[in-house]
């Protein structure tokens, strides 16, 4: 079809380009190993930062409708008691979770070592959208007291930010994980 010789040659001569850059045009994105190369498409949020929960970004927006609805709630509660629920970690990226895993890594010296406090990409709670980070202490300690009501709970009892949605609204917390990898 002579028509389209045209687009064929444009598609030749960019695929000529990809090889000749190495970029791909995949929709896969590359392994990231540095921090910088994080964005709110991989759910980052920076150091210091942390996101109200009506923000319009992947790291809320993400999150499983529940979690995020149960969150909502308790945070209206926890407004009135002069509690901000913020989050500094939310939904993540897989390629984000790798990076933590790999700054683990070289943290503690091997894979076996990091994954006892890492999970890897896809075992995350926070890559299921199904775990926050919250980010002021009054929060955490309104959660922790009541967050249950809205079927919040702690999931590890050295994360007392960390929390996903564990059990029915008014019902019991299972205890606290002794090993946390959130
Ligand atoms: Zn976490």
């Amino acid at each position: 079809m002579p028509s389209h010789r045209p687009l064929l040659h444009l598609a030749l001569a960019l695929s000529a380009l990809v090889a000749l850059t190495g970029c791909s045009a995949a929709a896969v994105a590359p392994p990231v190993s540095d921090a910088a190369q994080l964005t709110d498409d991989d759910g980052y949020i920076p150091d210091g930062s942390s996101l109200t929960l009506d923000s319009d970004l992947p790291a809320v927006r993400r999150l499983e409708p529940a979690l995020l609805d149960a969150l909502r709630s308790a945070a209206a509660a926890a407004a009135e008691h002069g509690a901000e629920v913020t989050i500094v970690d939310g939904w993540r990226s897989e390629r984000y979770q790798e990076y933590l895993f790999a700054q683990a890594v070289r943290t503690y010296g091997s894979e076996e070592e990091a994954s006892r406090w890492v999970k890897r990409g896809a075992d995350s709670a926070h890559v299921a959208g199904a775990a926050v980070d919250i980010g002021t202490a009054d929060a955490m300690d309104f959660l922790s007291r009541f967050g249950s009501e809205w079927g919040l709970c702690q999931t590890y009892a050295n994360e007392r930010w960390h929390f996903e949605l564990l059990t029915r609204p008014g019902g019991d917390c299972p205890a606290p994980l002794a090993d946390g990898r959130g």
